[in-house]
């Protein structure tokens, strides 16, 4: 066995190669104008990064829970208000809720993982001020299907922190809804080298909110016009978002032609399902999801060959200790609860080469088959 190598789950070296000399001539810049929080490279992040998502406005901010809370809150949710989310996410996305004061209602998925239409049809009430819907792994949820479910008045928000680039009908993620939230974390397919996350919206009205909000509550030092808070992103970041967001189109091609040739080796596998890229989705691989009813063995067999792989997530959130307050025993959402058992991310990054991915499935093949 000592003949394996390892496969990473996600090896950000490569991408820093690629752009290594541009980020210190960068940084360079920053700290000779010591334009350290927000400043010229921030905003020049920003402008690219909402040409390149097709909104008008993009607001830097200090990472992706934070890009969310304030996406609802300057979107107009209060206190008390009721939010719908799906419970197969990352806890980040109702903790926002929570943080923004708003009462967490949520509903199950459909099989590809994504927020369930009609469940969010059946929960919508008088008292539904917001849905969210989370591109999970990297396609988009139907958002214009659950615009036709909840109506205009309620707002409209995305979960785009793992979507960056993906398209549904030709429209990027962060711009299929009223304002979308996006988070910058190192791991994600546009990543920062710390936090940073980022509200995408074209409304003019709830962009200047969210400035001022993410700001101390004003634009200008010292002109406290609303309780804000500090989350902003900072000029570091901006240099190394800008040179990645130039060759994000590139890595997620790569990323794409990993997930296709994982499919071509998985296919004649027994017991394993291949993730499906919805109709009218350009999916951007964030992560690539099996479905196995072995999943822990295979969690097993992979660690042991020294294969990274990851379970994204063990469990739903009404089934995370954190929310046992909202009092949903199991057996509430059993599609989330099912799939939470049987997935399993297999690495993939931009640059992993087919050796690699050759060794992930021959390391499945011999567990499942063994
Ligand atoms: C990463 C992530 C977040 C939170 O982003 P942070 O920058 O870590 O706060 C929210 N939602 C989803 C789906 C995520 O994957």
């Amino acid at each position: 066995m000592t003949d394996i190598q390892s496969v990473p789950f996600v090896d950000l070296h490569l991408q820093h190669a690629q752009i290594a000399a541009e980020v210190a001539s960068g940084f360079d810049r920053v700290l000779a104008e010591g334009s350290y929080i927000l400043g010229p490279e921030v905003e020049t992040f920003e402008k690219a990064f909402a040409e390149y998502s097709g909104v008008e406005h993009v607001v830097g901010v200090g990472n992706g829970t934070d890009a969310i809370e304030l996406a609802l809150v300057g979107g107009g949710i209060r206190p008390g208000d009721e939010v719908i989310i799906p419970a197969n996410t990352f806890v980040a996305t109702a903790e926002a809720v929570l943080r923004a004061g708003g009462v967490l209602r949520l509903v199950d998925c459909d099989h590809d993982f994504l927020i369930d239409v009609e469940a969010v049809a059946a929960a919508v009430s008088s008292s539904t001020r917001a849905v969210i819907g989370v591109h999970l792994y990297g396609q988009a949820a139907p958002m214009e299907l659950l615009r036709q479910a909840i109506g205009s008045d309620v707002l409209l928000v995305e979960d785009a922190a793992q979507s960056q680039g993906a398209r549904r009908n030709g429209v990027r993620a962060g711009g299929l809804a009223d304002v979308a939230g996006t988070s910058f974390y190192p791991g994600k397919n546009l990543g920062a080298y710390g936090d940073g996350g980022a509200v995408l919206t074209s409304s003019a009205e709830v962009a200047d909110h969210i400035r001022a909000l993410r700001n101390h509550g004003g634009v200008r030092r010292y002109e406290h016009l609303a309780v804000g808070t500090n989350s902003r992103l900072d000029g570091l970041q901006g240099v190394v978002l800008s040179a990645k967001l130039a060759r994000l189109d590139m890595w997620n091609q790569q990323r794409r032609d990993a997930a296709g040739y994982y499919d071509q080796l998985l296919a004649d596998v027994d017991g394993v399902t291949v993730p499906r890229t919805v109709e009218g989705n350009e999916h951007v691989f964030h992560l690539y999801v099996i479905r196995t009813d072995r999943r822990d063995e295979l969690v097993t067999a992979l660690g042991a060959a020294g294969i990274g792989a990851g379970i994204h997530y063990p469990a739903p959130v009404h089934r995370v200790p954190a929310f046992d307050f909202l009092g949903l025993p199991a057996g509430s959402f059993p599609r989330s609860e099912q799939l939470a058992t049987q997935i399993l991310s297999l690495p993939i990054f931009p640059g992993i080469t087919r050796g690699q991915q050759e060794q992930v499935v021959e390391t499945l093949v011999s567990a499942i088959g063994g």
